[in-house]
């Protein structure tokens, strides 16, 4: 390759998505907003819109991209998110695994060293009191400072995380996992509408999406295992503060002065309960 070709390859890489022209140009920007957005990594795929032409270009971008995103994320991202503070939780095996890989995938599993040991322990004594059985998490935070987990108002600081709760089918077997596929959206209604914490209102943060609770929670509420993860997550040393749809609380019979009510201004927290440090 000749100094001019590699100085043109140089600039394009520098230039990624801007390097292309017309509707390439704006899907390939708003590909990598998205994904920086939702995995906060994606923003490495920035020269990756400058490489290649011609045809096939596409697929080949595509293949070093999916290269380069995992490769950053198994080798990379961990041993600097751990020099900076945080660690990620485990994905699969284990009493403590992700709800989704998309969580794992997405790098939404970092916190703070404390509160993995923390959610480890608390997973460790559910486990132990019904074998067979694991806690699921949700969100936690990403590697880095600085770009907001959303939609959560207060995952950036890793120090909080969010667990799923357990289920039964419509037989009342014991389910592994349950509940809408990712884990949130799919609620534990009240049991009389009067429970509800909040009024119904047009347009809130509560993402009620009542038209499609029935596909996602096609499973009922596993009282006796969510009541002692609660109840064990309340009663952790380090764990400062849990939120919690009051009706849920009643229904699990969990009294502690660290669960609180998230209030109306907030996401709902019957489909997990939220942990966090001290
Ligand atoms: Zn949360």
């Amino acid at each position: 390759m000749g100094t001019a070709a590699q100085t043109s390859l140089l600039r394009r890489l520098g230039l990624g998505p801007l390097s292309l022209t017309g509707w390439r140009r704006w899907s390939a920007l708003s590909a990598v907003v998205a994904l920086t957005l939702v995995t906060q990594v994606g923003v490495i795929l920035w020269p990756v819109f400058g490489m290649f032409r011609g045809r096939g270009a596409g697929w080949r971008r595509l293949a070093v991209g999916v290269a380069m995103y995992a490769l950053a994320c198994a080798a990379l991202v961990p041993p600097v998110a751990a020099v900076l503070g945080r660690v990620p939780l485990p994905c699969a095996g284990g009493s403590l695994r992700a709800r989704s890989w998309l969580y794992c995938a997405a790098n939404r599993r970092y916190v703070a060293p404390e509160l993995r040991a923390a959610a480890r322990e608390i997973a460790d004594s559910v486990a132990a009191e019904n074998p067979g059985t694991y806690v699921s998490y949700l969100d936690g935070a990403f590697p880095f400072r600085g770009l907001p987990l959303l939609p959560h108002l207060s995952h950036g600081d890793g120090r909080k995380l969010d667990l799923a709760l357990f289920y039964v089918d419509r037989a009342g077997r014991p389910l592994e996992v349950g509940g809408s596929p990712v884990g949130y959206f799919g609620y534990v209604q009240p049991a009389r509408s009067g429970d509800a914490a909040c009024p119904q209102r047009w347009f809130d943060l509560r993402w009620d999406l009542a038209a499609l609770q029935r596909w996602l929670m096609p499973d009922a509420l596993d009282r006796g295992r969510t009541r002692r993860l609660v109840a064990t997550a309340a009663r952790h040393p380090a764990i400062a503060k849990g939120l919690i749809e009051p009706h849920l609380q009643r229904t699990l019979g969990v009294r502690s002065a660290k669960l609180r009510f998230q209030g109306c201004g907030a996401a709902r927290h019957d489909d997990h309960v939220h942990l966090q440090l001290r």
